[in-house]
């Protein structure tokens, strides 16, 4: 083995953390510079830890049982570079702002984890059927399994109206709490990309100047969607060149078919099959993330190759090649 196996913990085992219904969260508004603290409104009842125990709870393997603290919501300040609360108990106490906390890899998983072609997964799951309101990737390392880093930003669309845009956010943000902190982060496509890229750089996972795909690492989705239908679809609307780095990705749907011989829709049927327990708020973005990652995660602890499945063709962008022969149409 080329590679050391990093951060192996031994951890309490409490089978009670894995057999509660983890309910969509509100996220408690941040402090802001003082013109804005005024509007700040305390939600007493919301509770970051709003879990009760559900005996109906499918048994956990003790390999994927976690940390005996309570589950906690990330941050989304903290996961865009933007909490200035990390002084504050309270905050600390209702937010989790470590993101490989629900992502840790036992010493049974990473035992049996086979030899990747790639050294990192870029796990991408964009929000915004309209425009693309959320832009969350987990950077994983392909042989030990670990949370390398992240990137998220919300993103602002560029085409609507004030008006539309509140509505817009309101309805798919405001059932977990999120549309302040929405508001109060939210960046166009376009610089989103620009930091983006600043930070491919910074793990050397891909170069301006060189162009071309990512370096050793390849994104990781949940279907097709995201990369070969709404980043392209964005691009146009905000009126910008396709990345080079979009060019190929992970479906994992493909990966999860050609290796457990089983299809699945989408994420939720993934997990459930797997026995892993949504962790967070379907449709919030770096949850679904974070989600998809344990995925990942469960796959290579059962031996799978991950590997590329889809690739645009470099001259005719409108064309994309599918690499595996069984795959979820
Ligand atoms: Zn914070």
């Amino acid at each position: 083995m080329a590679f050391a196996r990093a951060r192996l913990t031994t951890l309490p085992m409490i089978p009670s953390l894995f057999s509660v219904t983890l309910k969509p969260f509100l996220h408690i508004p941040h402090p802001l510079p003082p013109p804005m603290r005024s509007l700040f409104i305390p939600f007493a009842s919301l509770s970051a830890s709003q879990t009760h125990h559900d005996p109906s709870a499918p048994s956990v393997p003790s390999y994927l049982r976690k940390s005996s603290q309570p589950w906690k919501p990330m941050c989304l300040y903290y996961t865009q570079g933007k909490c200035t609360m990390m002084e504050d108990p309270t905050h600390l106490e209702k937010f989790n702002h470590d993101c490989s906390r629900d992502l840790q890899v036992t010493n049974y998983m990473s035992h049996r984890i086979c030899s990747q072609n790639l050294d990192y997964f870029l796990v991408l799951d964009l929000e915004g059927k309209i425009e693309i309101l959320e832009f969350p990737v987990l950077m994983i390392d392909a042989n030990t399994m670990d949370v390398v880093d992240f990137f998220h930003r919300f993103v602002r669309p560029s085409e609507m109206s004030e008006k539309r845009i509140n509505e817009y956010i309101e309805g798919k943000y405001g059932k977990f709490g999120v549309d302040r902190v929405w508001h109060d982060t939210a960046i166009p496509f376009k610089d989103v990309l620009q930091q983006f890229e600043a930070w491919l750089i910074q793990h050397q996972l891909w170069g301006e100047e060189l162009g071309g795909c990512l370096n050793r690492a390849a994104f990781v989705t949940c279907g097709n969607w995201d990369l070969k239908t709404k980043v392209p679809e964005q691009c146009k609307v905000s009126r910008m060149k396709l990345p080079s780095y979009f060019m190929e990705w992970i479906n994992l749907k493909d990966v999860y078919l050609n290796f457990y011989k089983r299809r699945a829709t989408g994420m939720m049927t993934m997990m459930k099959e797997l026995h892993l327990p949504l962790l967070g708020s379907h449709h919030l973005g770096f949850d679904d993330s974070k989600n998809i990652a344990r995925v990942v995660q469960h796959m290579l602890a059962d031996g799978a190759l991950i590997e590329i499945t889809a690739r645009r063709n470099p001259d005719s962008l409108e064309k994309v090649e599918f690499l595996f022969k069984n795959r979820i149409r």
